[in-house]
């Protein structure tokens, strides 16, 4: 979309020892010089490695986000990592909704959007995740099923809080299979008249990403398409050079 600055995020998910992720957040960081002039940077660490990888990404233009948050900024929560801890650790983002979450542990519209308001309250950057099982998408429902989860994932503060959305079809999620182009940018037509219609003209600016077997080898034709703001990378994210060069296609 014409003024909105792309988005390259890696979702690094459970992977990985400290030492590695900081091998991996430096190669990001050395060769994200070549990159940053175009679109903003963003490496997703689990939790206990978001320290190691913070420190090596020390000063760059490489934002620092977390997978998942507590909707509580405190209390008796055992297990649970809240927002405001995320950003004294160094985190701008966090990415939530996320369809391994919600399958994992049932996390519903209404949890992801409380996760959301906290997140935002702590002055992060939320990345709610949003997409349709194979069987939705043969029914005919893929549409319907994303519209729903953004009316019930996202705040109302969300747009004026540069909130971003990634768009990740459950089926096209570490398979290597993606939607046509055609069908990504439908979908990105319909969140774009969704957040819109929702939270005007502040939605107009919002960064819809698409997610879900992106790899060097199709991200240019992906990132093209009209309402496609960036790109939320899975395993690629995990290989420094294909996290970069799908930057490089932006
Ligand atoms: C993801 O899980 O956010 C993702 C997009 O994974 P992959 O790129 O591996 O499909």
């Amino acid at each position: 979309t014409p003024d909105i600055r792309p988005l390259i995020a890696g979702n690094w998910k459970m992977h990985g020892t400290a030492r590695e992720a900081a091998q991996l957040a430096e190669a990001v960081r050395a060769g994200a010089g070549a990159v940053t002039a175009r679109c903003d940077l963003l490496v997703c660490p689990p939790f206990v490695h978001i320290h190691a990888a913070s420190a090596a990404i020390a000063w760059q233009p490489i934002a620092v986000g977390a997978q998942d948050c507590s909707p509580h900024a405190k209390g008796a929560h055992t297990g649970d990592v809240s927002a405001p801890m995320l950003v004294d650790a160094g985190c701008a983002y966090v990415i939530l909704g996320h369809s391994e979450r919600r399958a994992d542990h049932g996390e519903t519209d209404a949890q992801v959007r409380a996760k959301t308001e906290a997140a935002i309250a702590a002055g992060l950057i939320p990345v709610v995740c949003v997409g349709e099982s194979e069987a939705q998408r043969d029914a005919g429902e893929a549409e319907s099923v994303v519209a729903a989860q953004l009316a019930g994932s996202l705040p109302d503060g969300f747009a004026a809080a540069k909130g971003v959305v990634a768009y990740e079809p459950v089926w096209a999620i570490g398979t290597g299979r993606t939607p046509t182009e055609a069908d990504i940018r439908a979908m990105h037509a319909r969140m774009r008249a969704e957040v819109t219609g929702r939270f005007g003209p502040a939605g107009g600016t919002t960064r819809l990403l698409y997610g879900g077997s992106v790899k060097p080898s199709n991200a240019a034709a992906i990132l093209a398409l009209p309402d496609v703001d960036g790109a939320l990378v899975g395993g690629a994210s995990l290989v420094a050079g294909d996290f970069l060069a799908i930057a490089a296609a932006v």
